[in-house]
């Protein structure tokens, strides 16, 4: 059985839906499909619950109206028999009759995650009708029947597992499900979700879940790239890339992949596929334990990074000095990203500025403290280390026009991040696509 997740631009148009329909009925092999929702309704969605929040009853349900006229149009052009047409407008007129209640009862968080899952639940069951229409055979699953989070909203795999596992037992040679990416239940039993971009996520944990043979993320485009397509020019698609190389990735901001997605998978060494519903027959990213490719890879840049210096004679020869400056940042949950260390300094990077005042105070009881906001960190990934030899070379001959601020190489085999100033992030880019890649093989 493999998982084959379909992202909001895959399911946000009529036709794309159509698409999905055709990817999902090509071979026998049973699946189960994840869908997110429709693009931009979990942002509309975002927005009707702030204006709740903000006891702006007037805007949330002109939010609503809106998000209710885009459904309105939606399913004539999804549906053609008034039968199904008469199901799909039943299906809206329930979810926005709910959205509609909300507007009278005094609102809360447990309240907005309930709104925040209605994407998904529309979105899944108006591609159910759109499959009952053209009489292909598939079971709806609601996800919140197995997918679960605990008290620290981690997924609880092994209880997922054993839901999803006995809820599928009872569908013999079933060979389409149907479910929410995103949703889940928490700890109370209350609605609540992966955080955005969660579908991902879902995919992963029901293929770690059910040990799938293969994890298919769907999106619009062709796999994930050696650079930034938005920033460089002549990016291509990674043919194949190992779970450690692609955990580095994901976390530097290639969007494609949830960070969190890696791991289930990785964990029970389900391959995940990045696939293009656009271009079916490409080879998309293939992501899976052992690759025998070594050498650049790919780069990534991670922009809003916050360089701290604590300089500090007292550091040297003392033991324990790291310590207490982590303390600080954990105090204020605040996770560090890249760190570097010299004998009487640590510079390390943080994206999380809710509490910087308060850290750089307590900081400042170590020695001279010194802040760079506005930074980018570039991060260089692959098969790094003992393999291969001149990396650090290459990418510092690309990089000699532009003042680096930190550089971190040696961490793990696959990564040699560095730091600048976010007005050089354009222009390194450019000059490391040009220069390390050429000398890969
Ligand atoms: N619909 C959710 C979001 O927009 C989850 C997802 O699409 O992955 O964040
Ligand atoms: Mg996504």
């Amino acid at each position: 059985m493999k998982i084959m997740k379909f992202g909001g631009t895959s399911v946000g148009r009529p036709e794309r839906m159509h698409q999905v329909k055709d990817l999902i009925t090509r071979g026998d092999e049973p699946k189960i499909v994840v869908l997110s929702a429709l693009s931009g309704t979990t942002n509309a969605l975002v927005g009707i619950g702030e204006a709740l929040a903000a006891a702006d009853r007037s805007l949330a349900k002109l939010r609503i109206e809106e998000l209710h006229s885009h459904y309105l149009a939606f399913y004539p052009e999804l549906l053609k028999t008034t039968e199904a047409r008469e199901k799909a407008e039943a299906i809206i007129q329930e979810h926005f009759e709910f959205l509609n209640i909300l507007l009278k009862i005094s609102f809360n968080e447990a309240i907005n995650r309930d709104i925040l899952a209605q994407g998904e639940l529309l979105s899944t069951k108006l591609f159910q009708t759109l499959l009952e229409e053209l009489n292909i055979p598939s079971v709806f699953l609601v996800a919140l029947d197995f997918m679960s989070i605990d008290e620290n909203s981690e997924p609880e795999l092994s209880k997922i597992a054993e839901k999803l596992t006995a809820i599928l037992a009872q569908h013999p040679g079933e060979r389409i499900f149907v479910t929410q990416g995103y949703i889940c239940k928490n700890h109370r039993n209350e609605v609540d979700n992966l955080k955005r971009g969660g579908s991902d996520y879902t995919a992963s944990l029901i293929a770690a879940a059910i040990q799938a043979t293969a994890c298919e993320i769907w999106t619009d485009i062709d796999g994930m790239h050696n650079n930034d397509p938005r920033v460089v020019d002549r990016t291509r698609p990674i043919a194949e890339m190992s779970f450690d190389e692609a955990a580095e990735l994901a976390y530097f901001g290639a969007k494609i992949l949830h960070p969190a997605s890696i791991w289930p998978a990785q964990q029970f060494n389900v391959p995940v596929k990045l696939l293009n519903t656009m271009e079916p027959e490409a080879h998309g990213t293939l992501i899976k334990e052992k690759v025998e490719t070594t050498g650049v890879k790919a780069i990534a840049a991670k922009d809003g990074i916050t360089a701290i210096k604590i300089k500090s004679t007292r550091m040297l020869l003392a033991y324990g000095f790291l310590r207490k400056v982590f303390e600080i940042f954990e105090k204020y949950k605040t996770p560090i990203d890249m760190i570097t260390t010299s004998e009487v300094a640590v510079s390390v990077t943080i994206d999380d500025l809710s509490h910087l005042s308060q850290i750089l105070e307590e900081l400042n009881q170590f020695g001279t403290v010194e802040v760079d906001q506005n930074q980018t960190i570039i991060c260089i990934v692959g098969n790094l280390v003992s393999e291969t030899k001149g990396v650090l070379k290459s990418v510092m001959d690309a990089l000699l026009p532009y003042p680096v601020r930190m550089v971190s190489y040696g961490g793990s085999r696959h990564n040699v991040s560095v730091l600048l100033d976010s007005t050089y992030k354009k222009a390194a880019l450019q000059s490391l696509n040009e220069g390390v890649f050429s000398w890969e093989n």
